[in-house]
């Protein structure tokens, strides 16, 4: 039977069919004949694939609620139509950079952004949207919010409160909750929408005009769905598979034969064999937070302390019913060829796009003796005019994965003997999976090794849907249980706990999951495309021309029982490897100068906003901890020259504030900035050391400290200048305390209430003289 009860008719003929065409184009028609089910749309702009894969969740799951999405990516205007939309749009958005919107949403926010659309633009459409960002960056979440505004604006009405969700503490915080109530709020503005079409069929909306647009449907009120209502919510079971599988994980184990899972005189209350406890005891004294845990042996032995790890967990948990994600549905074929010889690509993806620079000269800014490692590193630009940058740009640094990370990767699968064949990948003809796409940053012809060495994110934190999929690929029950905690809504926790938080990367889940054998397809289908990493200009090109410096700690990752060596950041770890024999020469070994200069790709990232003010007489104050002082050298530099052009011109007040651990360790460009103070170019230098002079109460330890100490003169900067305030660094720490050392400032120098401190700093925010540059 034909379903046509939501249709909107009107009285003639040949609006009739025309509004019945359209109808039948707007509902899906599904596999059962004649059968229709309505339909909404999903429409998402990501940069790292977040918000992609949560879209292709949704559009996933809408079957089974009985449902049909449309899944576009927001650069697809092709495939969506907001103009004439009848039925309700998802919006998942995520936000980059300094609060920009993803690269394939960028076109969109400028369109729904233009003054000239008039107000009821978008009055016939409902809309939901869920946006990610960071609140570790400035403008958390602002391109969700960008594209809410203007929704509203034009006259959108949401139906679902909007998800802003933070990577800062856990996106799933947000998201998992809005992902249940966003079935229930669907239907219920599908079934608004369409009762108020049925008005216009049984004549209570006469006054429509014939033929109308889609547009004509009339404004609904659809009620909001606090994201603190989901209680009140309908449980999207179906959304999710319902797994109580514990006791049968725990008694299945104990009859498997294997050594893994063969449960010793522990007694049936563990599932545990007793290689895998002496290692969950190893796991558990690494994870100080865990709560330990008894549990009493059948035989009376002495009862034995436990502690939950990444391989193992505890009541409630291991007792309890699970909520896991759907099965992400597989969608890639993957074969390998055997071939007699592999074109040797070596370097990362689009090469020609990027540009090949040697590694002039490489110091160590930083004493032996330091907690962390800063390096300074000159690349010889001079080939390359596209490279050339102003103080406060970026540029991006691409690099490989470990390589014996590969050969570890390699191995896990059981595919080192086929490095060298050749991929294949195509779509699986009958996936299931909407909008499924072979990666396009993959490309063709390339080896399995080069695959793994510059396409994929092999050290990417495992996401919950990645988790799910494994399970289906892991042979010992209680590894699939544990697994299937992990993805789950109460293991939320312990995901958080044992894999977020210890930043675990995929080859080390595997290795504490040895039973798990995924195909190739599911991790070229999970893994993120390995991303490069950005790094500040710490130099003018009117000083060195031909030149561009940066300066990177090196990051450490500290041990812990999965990773007892440690291990240091991919790309920061790779840079410290390339240059240490060059860093012998510049620094110590004369008789090195023989060697290679080592050359590296990079690609500049031009930043329009965190820029000196183009009016030189304006003050600017300029905050940089750590590494974050690498912009401010090139402002400096910069200003100096400027300085010795135009000696007659007004040049405005400069403040630095800067802090390091150690005066004799870790002072990044001491000589430099005091070369600067005594020019001329810097006319306050504030600095302070977290760790000398501890025993010394009231001492400045942290820039914030100095800002306070300082505030007349930098609210008077800010507010009476019009001065600019630069901030970079630490985003975790550093820049929020300096953010709210801002706002006690104001509030105790202009008498006003927190509202309107915070006021005061968006005003600054928005007129672009606040500006960080954060990162962590
Ligand atoms: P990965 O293997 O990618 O591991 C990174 C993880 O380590 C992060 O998820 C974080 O949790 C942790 N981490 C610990 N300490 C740091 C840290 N200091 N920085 C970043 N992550 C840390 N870094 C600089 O040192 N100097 C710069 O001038 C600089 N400029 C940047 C400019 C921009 C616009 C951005 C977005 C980032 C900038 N960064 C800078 C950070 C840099 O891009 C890398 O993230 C950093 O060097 C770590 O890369 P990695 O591959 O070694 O670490």
């Amino acid at each position: 039977m034909l379903v046509i009860g939501h249709v909107s008719f009107h009285n003639t003929a040949r609006a009739v069919l025309c509004q019945f065409s359209r109808y039948l184009s707007r509902y899906a028609v599904c596999s059962m004949p004649c059968e229709v089910k309505p339909r909404f749309v999903v429409l998402y702009g990501s940069q790292k694939g977040q918000a992609q894969s949560l879209a292709e969740g949704i559009a996933e799951e809408a079957q089974e609620h009985g449902l049909v999405a449309e899944l576009s990516c927001l650069n697809q205007n092709e495939k969506y139509n907001l103009e004439k939309e009848t039925a309700p749009v998802v919006f998942i958005v995520s936000t980059t950079g300094d609060g920009e919107p993803p690269d394939n949403a960028l076109k969109f926010v400028k369109n729904i952004k233009k003054k000239t659309l008039p107000t009821d633009h978008y009055t016939h459409l409902c809309y939901a949207l869920l946006a990610l960002g960071d609140t570790n960056y400035a403008n958390f979440c602002n391109c969700g919010k960008t594209i809410e505004r203007r929704l509203q604006e034009l006259g959108g009405k949401q139906f679902y409160a909007t998800g802003y969700a933070d990577d800062g503490t856990g996106l799933e915080v947000v998201v998992d909750p809005w992902l249940e109530g966003l079935w229930k709020a669907i239907k219920a503005a599908l079934s608004e929408m369409a009762s108020d079409r049925t008005g216009y069929l049984t004549g209570e909306a006469g006054n429509s005009p014939k033929d109308a647009p889609d547009s004509s449907i009339p404004d609904v009120q659809l009620s909001l769905l606090s994201i603190t209502d989901q209680q009140n919510c309908i449980s999207a079971k179906s959304s999710v598979e319902t797994v109580s599988e514990l006791a049968s994980a725990a008694s299945s184990s104990v009859s498997a034969s294997t050594t893994q899972t063969a449960v010793t005189d522990l007694g049936p209350a563990s599932p545990l064999g007793n290689d895998r406890l002496a290692s969950q005891l190893h796991d558990a004294a690494s994870v100080s937070s865990s709560k330990p845990g008894t549990q009493t042996t059948e035989a009376g032995v002495p009862p034995v302390a436990l502690a939950a790890s990444l391989t193992c967990s505890l009541p409630p948990l291991s007792e309890s019913s699970l909520n896991v994600p759907a099965l992400p549905p597989p969608y890639l074929d993957v074969s390998l060829q055997e071939v007699n010889f592999v074109e040797q690509i070596d370097g990362p993806l689009n090469k020609e796009t990027l540009s090949e620079v040697p590694v002039s000269k490489a110091v160590q800014l930083t004493r032996g003796d330091s907690v962390k490692t800063a390096l300074l590193l000159e690349l010889d630009i001079s080939a390359y005019s596209m490279m050339t940058y102003q103080p406060g740009d970026s540029f991006d640094v691409f690099c490989p994965n470990n390589a014996t990370e590969v050969e570890d990767m390699l191995h896990r699968l059981a595919l080192h003997d086929n490095r060298n064949h050749q991929v294949h990948i195509s779509l699986c003809t009958d996936t299931k999976k909407k909008g499924a796409q072979v990666p396009p940053y993959i490309p063709q012809n390339i080896s399995l090794l080069y695959l793994f060495t510059w396409c994929l994110e092999i050290r990417s934190i495992p996401k919950k849907a990645f988790l799910r999929a494994l399970v289906e690929h892991t042979g010992d029950n209680v590894q699939r249980r544990r697994l299937q905690e992990l993805c789950s809504k109460q293991g939320a926790a312990d995901y958080n706990l044992y894999i977020r938080d210890q930043s675990l990367s995929v080859l080390e889940l595997l290795s504490a999951f040895p039973s798990c054998s995924p195909p190739l397809s599911l991790l070229i289908e999970h893994l993120p495309k390995l991303q490069p990493r950005p790094y500040s200009a710490a130099s003018s090109c009117l000083r060195h021309p031909g030149k561009l410096h940066f300066v990177f700690n090196v990051v450490e990752f500290p041990a812990c029982s999965l990773r007892p060596a440690g291990r240091q950041g991919l790309c920061t770890g790779w840079l410290f490897d390339l240059i240490s024999p060059v860093l012998d020469f510049c620094g110590k070994d004369e008789s090195s100068s023989s060697l290679a200069l080592p050359k590296i790709h990079v690609k500049l990232r031009p930043n329009c906003s965190f820029r000196p003010p183009s009016d030189p007489s304006v003050p600017f104050i300029m905050v940089g901890p750590g590494t974050g002082v690498a912009p401010f050298i090139g402002f400096l530099q910069q200003r100096e020259k400027e300085k010795q052009e135009k000696p007659e011109a007004t040049f405005g007040e400069t403040w630095l504030f800067f802090g390091c651990r150690h005066r004799n360790r870790d002072f990044l460009f001491r000589e430099e900035l005091e070369g600067f103070v005594s020019g001329g170019i810097l006319n306050h230098l504030k600095v302070c050391f977290s760790r000398d002079n501890q025993e010394e109460e009231g001492r400045p330890k942290y820039v914030q400290d100095n800002l306070l100490i300082n505030r007349k003169h930098v609210i008077d900067v800010l507010l009476q200048q019009n001065g600019y305030l630069f901030v970079c660094g630490d985003a975790k720490n550093m820049a929020k305390d300096v953010n709210d050392t801002l706002m006690e400032m104001i509030k105790t120098e202009l008498q006003v209430d927190q509202l309107d401190a915070m006021k005061t700093l968006a005003g600054l925010r928005e007129e672009k003289r606040y500006l960080q540059d954060i990162w962590g």
